[in-house]
């Protein structure tokens, strides 16, 4: 199956450059969708999420790339999964938790990622026996050749066509020989078939060891990995090879004669500090290109701002330390986005950001903020190191310390100045302490009802309105924007006057003015905090402005 929709690619844009022969072939206001996929071979781990999405970045410049993620588990979605196992739970605009490798995808790709481009093995087979029960497979043995294998790719088939992409970049998770990602391999087989072996490329990320002792990189679990991908059907176009060096010429020619790819398609996957050094690493390898000829595709990569960015970043002109004050501190997978979302503004500002992890279930140190210049309270459920997290927060506030926070980070925040400033004595959150004699945070009943019905948060992107001329209001520079949200509790209205009167403002609220969305207090140099997640937005491009503003107010070193 082919789907066909026009071809927007203008290539006037180009005249600057010699075009390939190859080019001349893209002529064409027919050109159906391409598809790289992307599996992974010898280890977990090395980075298949971060690879398709530095693979996207490359050829993002003139195509409409749509990244999609395969996953063997079968959860329908990871947003039931404790971080200790699966790390962040990432919260798309549309409300859907996936892989935390999309966050990868949209930082890379620049694109809001949706739902239905995660299929999780769950998924997969709730559609399958949606389908049985309701009998579309006409008195059929439902089985997983073909019935399992054509859910999938028409899943795919679906999204390419929904989203009239030019380029689909399907990451099958796992590594190959796993169980789990057995059908999904099988489907990706198939597919050649269904979309032509010129639409679609295969790409096998393995990994290169250099043995100790050996001094020399190894080829043969490469070797062993495509075998395995080879028994499967699937014979690879590009293969990557994780390594701490370049590979070197002859460990190329080894791949490529064992592997049957040609020497060029053999790329390295060097091992680099910063991920976003990626898509750089890759240009210089010559992956674009490769592709561009593979798949007659023409989208040059525009690398100028991104190694600009880079340069920033590994050459920092200032360094500042904020306190993070979490609960799954020893696990910072769980706080990824947030530490991207550091590392962005690393890079427009020239600044190191340190971290500094505080467990707070047993703080009992005052001077725990003497050497920060910063202090985050993120998202969090349960009230586990709740307690340190408000005392953490009465003395950023008491000696005036920018203070950014962030979901329960705004809950508490609220909580810490209702007891401490409004006097209202043990306020609290019913999240925290169902019985608190003030419930300053609590679960709304329009909420309430949304849980009776089955949904139990209040996820994805909502739209708040900023008040004029707030500290909110100038590092967006908009008096509407749109942020992601996780989460039950709420800012209890019958609180909202206590709050304001001591000098709290509600810097933005929800349309109806319901929900408080944003609080700061002016009198304080930077403290601010917001019910949404604004770290699940930030880019490498364009870094998500509370953190921005934030970092330049630590970066003052602003103190009492
Ligand atoms: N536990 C809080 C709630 O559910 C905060 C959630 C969060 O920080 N993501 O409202």
């Amino acid at each position: 199956m082919v789907f066909r929709r026009s071809f927007r690619l203008d290539l006037r844009v180009h005249s600057e450059y010699i075009f390939p022969k190859f080019i001349n072939n893209l002529i064409d206001i027919n050109m159906p969708t391409k598809y790289i996929i992307v599996t992974g071979g010898v280890l977990s781990g090395l980075g298949k999420g971060i690879a398709s999405a530095a693979i996207g970045h490359l050829l993002s410049s003139k195509l409409r790339i749509v990244p999609i993620k395969c996953d063997g588990y079968l959860n329908v979605d990871p947003g039931t999964m404790n971080p200790f196992e699966h790390g962040e739970v990432f919260v798309l605009d549309d409300g859907g938790e996936v892989d935390m490798d999309f966050g990868h995808y949209e930082r890379f790709l620049g694109v809001n990622c949706k739902s239905t481009w995660n299929l999780t093995m769950g998924k997969v087979f709730d559609m399958v026996r949606q389908k049985e029960r309701r009998g579309d497979y006409l008195g059929k043995t439902v089985q997983y050749i073909p019935h399992v294998t054509n859910v999938i790719k028409n899943h795919i088939f679906g999204v390419a066509k929904d989203e009239s992409a030019d380029l689909i970049i399907v990451e099958i998770g796992g590594t190959v020989g796993d169980i789990e990602n057995e059908l999904f391999l099988e489907a990706m087989r198939e597919m050649k078939e269904d979309v032509g072996r010129e639409n679609i490329v295969y790409v096998h990320l393995t990994y290169v060891p250099i043995p100790y002792g050996v001094n020399e990189q190894k080829s043969k679990p490469t070797q062993q990995s495509v075998n395995l991908l080879k028994q499967r059907g699937i014979f690879p176009d590009v293969i990557i090879g994780r390594c701490s060096e370049f590979l070197t010429d002859s460990v190329k020619a080894k791949i490529s004669n064992f592997c049957d790819v040609e020497p060029e398609a053999v790329i390295t996957g060097l091992d680099v500090e910063d991920i976003y050094e990626i898509p750089l690493i890759f240009e210089k390898e010559g992956l674009a290109g490769i592709l561009h000829k593979k798949l007659n595709i023409y989208s040059p990569p525009d690398m100028i701002r991104w190694g600009h960015l880079i340069e920033h970043l590994k050459n920092p002109k200032k360094e500042i330390t904020v306190a993070m004050c979490g609960k799954y501190t020893q696990l910072e997978d769980s706080y990824a986005s947030i530490i991207e979302s550091f590392h962005h503004c690393s890079a427009h500002l020239g600044c190191k950001i340190n971290l500094k992890w505080v467990e707070t279930t047993d703080l009992r140190d005052d001077g725990i903020l003497d050497d920060v210049n910063g202090v985050v309270v993120p998202g969090g459920f349960g009230s586990r190191g709740t307690e340190g997290k408000i005392e953490v927060i009465r003395l950023a506030r008491e000696k005036n310390i920018p203070y950014l926070g962030l979901c329960l980070g705004l809950q508490l925040a609220v909580i810490e100045f209702s007891r401490n400033v409004c006097h209202l004595e043990g306020a609290n959150s019913t999240e925290m302490d169902p019985k608190t004699p003030h419930p300053v945070i609590d679960i709304l009943p329009e909420q309430k009802e949304v849980i009776d019905k089955g949904g139990t948060m209040r996820l994805g992107a909502y739209p708040a309105v900023l008040k004029e001329s707030s500290l909110t209001h100038s590092l967006y520079k908009s008096l509407e924007v749109s942020e992601r949200h996780r989460h039950r509790y709420e800012v209890n209205p019958e609180y909202h006057q206590a709050l304001t009167e001591k000098g709290m403002v509600f810097s933005g609220n929800s349309k109806d003015g319901r929900l408080v969305e944003f609080i700061e207090l002016p009198e304080l140099n930077f403290f601010l905090a917001t019910q949404a997640h604004p770290e699940l937005k930030s880019r490498m491009e364009e870094p998500a402005p509370l953190f921005y503003g934030f970092v330049k107010a630590c970066m003052n070193g602003h103190r009492s």
